[in-house]
């Protein structure tokens, strides 16, 4: 029996309560609870931590599974279901990366992968690697690896990439009948690479391709060579699982999608708005939702909201239609220019294309040349321009006195 760390997690939240309160969840949306209870440890655990401010963007709660995870596996190595692969020790030193950067672009670095960076390196992988099969394995950090099935890397020996597939945000590799998922979180970015040059420091796994298979297309061509896959992260924060085909729910995170797609036909106006009125709370949060929609991260959220010239803490309840349209629309407009815009600068996947953002990260409004101001929403930062998205609630930070 397989025990899967993730169920850990999802109850850990729920673990101070006692009986009688675990009961009040046949009357109250324990999930509410849960996220509530959540979002407070995050915020009391991210003024322990001592790590530069960028590097805490996160989608939902998952910066701190990861840091449950790590702890656990770290204390407990032994635990880890792996495998044949060369190991590097657990507690060995880790190069520290430089601390927060002055410039925007450094920072962008620090950021998740959103949905134009997955895509534009869903699109780049595809073309690369699909149709050929996995001819050698390597597993650096053992840790990052989750296993649904009896085994190793090694099954994949031999497997034929069928497919690369976005889901939220995770990218899954498919191979005949297994999926290999890998939720890159803050730092985790792919990287192809000619299978002899030298391993990444903070390498986690390296798929080496064969060249791909004669077609009925004609023979081989000339440039057809081996390519390595190859997965950094050089926090060990993101996870990569491999699940029987299709088993989606043996992945932490990977069940907590199904919202809307944002750049599809069916995201309507009228949809965005109706579900608005079922949101009781604010929409930064919504737009964070991957159950809502598929499916926006901080950076871009705050792009969202610039553009919608909307305040990152007001509530949905009180945008008027008005406000609802302009948000759709901006949702839209924003999420189509930078997928298109990630894919017209065709940088290698592992560079994270965010300089054309206009808020996020920034320190100067391009609009009005105000101050860029930052917010806490439920744990995560969030940008904004104090003077195009006022405030329209009371009892929010009057920037005026801050004196920062
Ligand atoms: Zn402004």
């Amino acid at each position: 029996m397989q025990q899967r760390p993730e169920d850990d997690d999802r109850i850990a939240p729920l673990g101070g309560l006692g009986h009688e309160e675990r009961d009040l969840g046949e009357m109250v949306e324990v999930r509410l609870l849960r996220r509530t209870l959540s979002a407070l440890t995050a915020m009391s655990e991210r003024r322990e931590v001592d790590h530069p401010r960028h590097q805490k963007e996160v989608w939902g709660s998952e910066w701190l599974k990861g840091r449950r995870h790590r702890a656990k596996h770290n204390a407990s190595a032994t635990h880890t279901k792996v495998t044949s692969t060369p190991v590097a020790p657990m507690n060995a030193p880790r190069a520290r990366p430089a601390l927060a950067r002055a410039s925007a672009v450094g920072r962008s670095s620090r950021e998740m992968p959103e949905l134009p960076d997955l895509l534009y390196i869903q699109a780049r992988l595809k073309e690369a690697l699909v149709g050929r099969r996995v001819v050698a394995e390597r597993l650096r950090e053992p840790i990052v690896m989750r296993f649904a099935v009896r085994g190793n890397l090694s099954l994949l020996l031999g497997r034929r990439l069928d497919d690369v597939i976005r889901h939220a945000h995770f990218l899954v590799f498919r191979f005949e009948d297994l999926d290999l998922a890998v939720n890159p979180m803050l730092a985790g970015r792919f990287r192809l690479a000619a299978p002899d040059e030298k391993d990444e420091r903070d390498l986690v796994f390296a798929l080496t391709f064969g060249p791909p298979e004669a077609t009925s297309h004609g023979p081989r061509g000339e440039g057809d060579s081996m390519s390595d896959l190859r997965y950094r992260d050089e926090k060990n924060m993101g996870k990569a699982y491999l699940l029987a085909k299709g088993d989606w729910k043996a992945a932490a995170g990977m069940d907590q999608a199904g919202g809307v797609d944002v750049l599809a036909p069916e995201f309507t106006r009228e949809r965005f708005v109706s579900l608005l009125k079922k949101r009781r709370d604010q929409v930064r949060v919504l737009l964070l939702d991957k159950r809502a929609l598929d499916s926006i991260g901080n950076a871009y959220a705050d792009e969202i909201l610039f553009e919608a010239r909307l305040h990152p803490k007001t509530f949905c309840r009180s945008l008027s239609h008005d406000d609802a349209v302009r948000l759709h629309d901006a949702i839209v407009k924003v999420m189509r220019e930078a997928v298109a815009e990630v894919a017209r600068r065709g940088e290698p996947i592992d560079v994270k294309v965010r300089d054309f953002l206009k808020v996020r990260l920034r320190d100067v409004c391009p609009r009005c040349g105000a101050k860029v101001r930052k917010a806490g929403v439920r744990g995560m930062d969030a940008y904004f321009c104090p003077h195009c998205q006022p405030a329209t609630r009371a009892g929010l930070v009057d920037w005026t006195k801050t004196g920062k």
